[in-house]
Order: C-alpha cells, then sequence, then structure tokens
C-alpha cells in the first residue's frame, strides 16, 4: 500500500505523476522534485543542484535549513510542541517581548498562516471601528488596494482584484471597497465616516513587486490621522529585511497601526504569522473573541524566537539593502527588447518582460536558477538574504543569459 521500501529510487518523473494523479492542482509548480537544501542552494532527487531565486516567497530569508532554527525547532520538538492557549507555555511570552523589542509595538497576536493573521487584522478592525471609532454594529467598511494579495480565504479573495483568485467561490463578505495602488485621490475620495482600515502591502510583491511613487504610503498614513482610520500594512512578505529594511513601511517613515508579519518570521521551518498593533487596537479582543488550537503554540514561537534571532545576529536586512541595491544596479544595465521595466527594493526584484516570463523561468531552471514568474510577464527574484556574493553574481549571470537568449 505504502511505497516505503523503494521511495529512494523514485526518480523526479515519477514523483510528479502521483503528485499529478493523487493531488488537487491547483498549482503549475515548475518541475523540479526538491528532496534536501541547504542555505541558498537547493538539490532535486536526481542530485542536481539549484541555487534558489525565490526563497518560498520569502519565507526562508533567513536561508534554507538554517542551523541555529534547526536547533531550536528539534530542542522545543522534544520539550513540548503544543499546549493549547487553554494553558500557558514558556516559549509564548518570550516572543511576544522580543517582538515588541525588535518593532517597537505594545502587543502581539500569534497566528499560523499569513492568511489568518491577515484575517485576525481584519477582525480587529471591524471591532476596533464599532466599538472605539463608533461606528452603527455591521457598517464598518474596510479599504483596500487594487492588484492587492492577502491570502486565499473566501472573504480575502472576495476582496482581490484578480478574478482568477475569486472565480466561482463567490458569495464574498460585504463592507470591503476598492482603492487605486499608489493613487492617494482615489483613496481619498473612498473614504467615509464608516471606514475603519485600509488594508495595503507597502510594496505589493504578487502584484509584481510593484512600488507605489515615493510619498504615497506617508500620505495615505496622515489621511488615516486626520480621519481616524487604521492603516494595516501587510508585510508578509515585504517585511522581516526582504527590502533593506526590518519592514518595508520604515522606507516611508510610516508606522503603520497594524503590522501583519508571517512567511519569514519562520525561517521557512513551521507556519508562523502574528498580528502586531497597539493596546487600543488588540485590545478589543477579548477571551472567547478569537482564537486558533495551533496560533501561539511553543514549537512556533520557539522557531520564531530563533528566525528572528538570526535575522538580527546574521545582519541580514543591512545585507539585503547592499546586495540588493548591487543587484538592481547590475540588472538595470541589460538593455534588450523583451525587457519592460525592472523594478526592486532590498533583494526583491521583478523583470517586467514584453513577453511570458514562463519559458525564461523553465531556461533558468536548466541553468540551475528557479524563480517563479508571477502575473505571466514578471520574473520575481528573491533569494535568501543569507546568498553569498558569489552566488548571487553566478545567479546574475544566469539571469542574464537567458534575458540576452530570449
Ligand atoms: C503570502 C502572503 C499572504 C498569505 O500568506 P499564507 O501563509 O500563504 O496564508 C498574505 N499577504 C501577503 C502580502 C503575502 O505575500
Amino acid at each position: 500500500m505504502f511505497a516505503t521500501s523503494n521511495e529512494t529510487s523514485l526518480s523526479s518523473q515519477d514523483f510528479i505523476e502521483l503528485e499529478d494523479q493523487y493531488g488537487a492542482h491547483n498549482y503549475h509548480p515548475l518541475d523540479v522534485v526538491i528532496d534536501r537544501a541547504e542555505g541558498a542552494w537547493v538539490f532535486d532527487v536526481e542530485g542536481r543542484r539549484y541555487l534558489d531565486f525565490l526563497s518560498a516567497y520569502s519565507a526562508v530569508n533567513q536561508g534554507h535549513c538554517h542551523p541555529a532554527i534547526y536547533k531550536a525547532l528539534v530542542e522545543q520538538a522534544a520539550k513540548v510542541t503544543l499546549t493549547s492557549r487553554a494553558f500557558r507555555n514558556d516559549q509564548l511570552p518570550l516572543l511576544l517581548k522580543e517582538l515588541h523589542d525588535l518593532t517597537g509595538y505594545p502587543m502581539a497576536l500569534p497566528m499560523n498562516s499569513g492568511v489568518e493573521a491577515v484575517e485576525t487584522a481584519l477582525k480587529a478592525a471591524r471591532k476596533w471601528g464599532q466599538t472605539v471609532k463608533g461606528i452603527p454594529a455591521g457598517q464598518a467598511e474596510i479599504l483596500t488596494c487594487t492588484n492587492n494579495f492577502h491570502g486565499r480565504t473566501i472573504s480575502v479573495v472576495g476582496f482581490s482584484s484578480e478574478s482568477q483568485y475569486k472565480c466561482g467561490f463567490g458569495p464574498f463578505a460585504p463592507g470591503f471597497k476598492q482603492v487605486i495602488f499608489g493613487d492617494i485621490e482615489s483613496f481619498h475620495q473612498a473614504i467615509t465616516p464608516n471606514t475603519c482600515a485600509i488594508l495595503i502591502e507597502p510594496v505589493q510583491g504578487e502584484a509584481g513587486i510593484r512600488i507605489p511613487p515615493a510619498g504615497y504610503l506617508k500620505a495615505v498614513a496622515e489621511l488615516c490621522k486626520e480621519h481616524n482610520i487604521l492603516l494595516i500594512c501587510d508585510e508578509i512578505q515585504s517585511g522581516l529585511g526582504r527590502t533593506g529594511k526590518l519592514l518595508a513601511s520604515e522606507h516611508e517613515g510610516v508606522a503603520p497601526d497594524v503590522v501583519i508579519l508571517g512567511k519569514a518570521l519562520s525561517g521557512g521551518f513551521y507556519p508562523v504569522s502574528a498580528v502586531l498593533s497597539s493596546r487600543e487596537v488588540l485590545g478589543v479582543f477579548h477571551p472567547g473573541d478569537h482564537g486558533s488550537t495551533f496560533g501561539g503554540n511553543p514549537l512556533a514561537c520557539a522557531v520564531a524566537r530563533a528566525a528572528l534571532k538570526v535575522l538580527v545576529d546574521e545582519d541580514l536586512i543591512a545585507r539585503s539593502a547592499e546586495l540588493g541595491a548591487y543587484a538592481l544596479d547590475r540588472l538595470k544595465r541589460l538593455k534588450h527588447p523583451n525587457v519592460a521595466e525592472i523594478r526592486g527594493l532590498g533583494l526583491w526584484i521583478g523583470i517586467d518582460l514584453k513577453g511570458p516570463a514562463r519559458p525564461l523561468c523553465e531556461a533558468l531552471k536548466d541553468r540551475g536558477v528557479l524563480c517563479k514568474e508571477t502575473h505571466d510577464t514578471v520574473i520575481r527574484f528573491a533569494p535568501p538574504l543569507m546568498i553569498s556574493r558569489e552566488d548571487l553574481d553566478w545567479g546574475l549571470e544566469q539571469i542574464e543569459a537567458v534575458i540576452l537568449a530570449s
């Protein structure tokens, strides 16, 4: 029944066929079957090695299988993994304090996947709107942006502007209005007395590394203050060093009312997310209002503590700024008719092509570099922040070669 004895003799093709036969087809992965990874490199079942230029959508900013995070995981797994929050554990308080020390936010609420933290922030914002701002019950409005990506639950895809993400999944939750990302006037016009929050990515990752005009986020923050609206920044992908700052909102000198973290919060070992905010906002939750069986479990918290420590100890944020500026400068010199635009912030770079990006990602895979297209025409590069200059250079050479040959 279970293939255990000959597992090691299965080829990449065998694994692909098993997955396609027995799994739902909600992804279109590159056909590389990874069975091992270390730092910036991953290895397939045939032993070929690839430089990872995606970092699991920025979840492995610290590099694959980081030894310090691994150690924390294994040590904690031998002690206690799950208590539920019916009881307390000795890791959650330490993670909360360390998140506070690192970011300055007074409070945090831990969850697991990114989208759960987004849902948590939306619930907090609505309840804050009703109980603090005084919006009538059931009337709170939340503004979201065009081309947003905040995850895949029904309420979140309901305010996506990507038709595929929502097609067939309706009906959707009311209470969300869309504003044009990067256009402050559109935000201004959408505000009503019932607006409780705006949910925004400081840089849109899935949309193709879209950086709004300089001053935009600052202007958003000012309008929020003026109208008593919560600024919720989804920093699940842009945060924790990816853009060369701890939080991408720092580039604009903005301290959002609510920050959502995920992905690299665990260095890729485990789903860990968190909502950071003030006592006024997170204080709307009373016992029983909200929860999660696994949220704040000691294994997750031990892993997250180690992941944050690596980020700081190895100076990965400054590294992202420095290597990112270098890589962007180098790629921008690449003049080719197929390249429409090259954008980047920190070690997060999008190459917008005039044609489809998928064939170039396939060609890069054949040359030993893994990256993924987003929105058909954009190749997104997000190597682990610990990547060496030599490895980065080698990866950039492959990218330049593939683009020049396109
Ligand atoms: C990945 C991502 C999410 C969703 O996180 P999951 O862990 O996949 O639920 C939400 N927002 C942003 C900006 C993301 O990049």
